[in-house]
């Protein structure tokens, strides 16, 4: 199976979640475009991490990618035709500061378990559901899949139980088989990694349980 490119709209998102899991912090990415589609600040999570950008946070637990991202914007402005990306469905936290941020539309590639239900917080009405952005995912399998795939590779790494929470098992079995291949986290380029992975992302069936494949021989 020859493996596309990652979408124009993703590499950088996903570069940046890349750098995040090389840098130990939770690989998430995220990158606002302006109304014309052109990209006015980056963030990735950074919460591991003792330095980041100025104004930008690290090693809190709420140097979110989104965060970082939509702390770069100028108070007082209205965003409303921005776009952020963000490799991973923004929580509660993210999810307030896009309200206060103006930004109108997000679009996620993977959803997070951790934050099932999120969708029904515009229901307490008032200027949460006014402000609410449009909210636009999960992508296409390969690349929710690949996202959970970088969460369970992060789980792996720095969690005492070692299992993902993203996906599904055969996510996490995916992941394991990863981080048995020599120097993966040394690959500069999410790029190559995405290569290597997609012929192992896909959707399994019209339920969308599963999203990846059986774990390599
Ligand atoms: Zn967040």
């Amino acid at each position: 199976m020859t493996a596309p490119a990652l979408p124009a709209s993703w590499r950088l998102p996903f570069e940046l979640a890349w750098e995040a899991l090389r840098a130990g912090s939770r690989p998430i990415g995220a990158v606002l475009l302006d109304g014309a589609g052109r990209p006015v600040a980056t963030g990735r999570n950074r919460s591991q991490e003792s330095t980041a950008p100025p104004g930008q946070l690290a090693g809190t637990a709420i140097a979110h990618a989104e965060i970082n991202a939509l702390a770069q914007l100028p108070a007082g402005g209205r965003y409303e035709n921005h776009r952020l990306y963000t490799t991973l469905e923004p929580c509660l936290l993210c999810s307030g500061a896009l309200i206060h941020s103006h930004v109108g539309h997000v679009l996620y590639a993977a959803p997070d378990p951790y934050w099932t239900g999120i969708e029904n917080v515009p229901g307490v009405g008032g200027q949460i559901a006014g402000r609410w952005a449009r909210r636009e995912g999960p992508a296409a399998a390969p690349l929710a899949a690949f996202s959970a795939l970088l969460m369970n590779l992060w789980a792996m790494r720095h969690t005492p139980a070692g299992l993902g929470n993203q996906g599904d098992d055969s996510s996490a079995s995916l992941a394991r088989h990863c981080l048995t291949v020599d120097g993966i986290l040394d690959v500069p380029s999410v790029a190559t990694v995405y290569r290597l992975a997609f012929p192992h992302l896909h959707r399994r069936g019209p339920e969308g349980k599963s999203l990846v494949s059986p774990p390599l021989p």
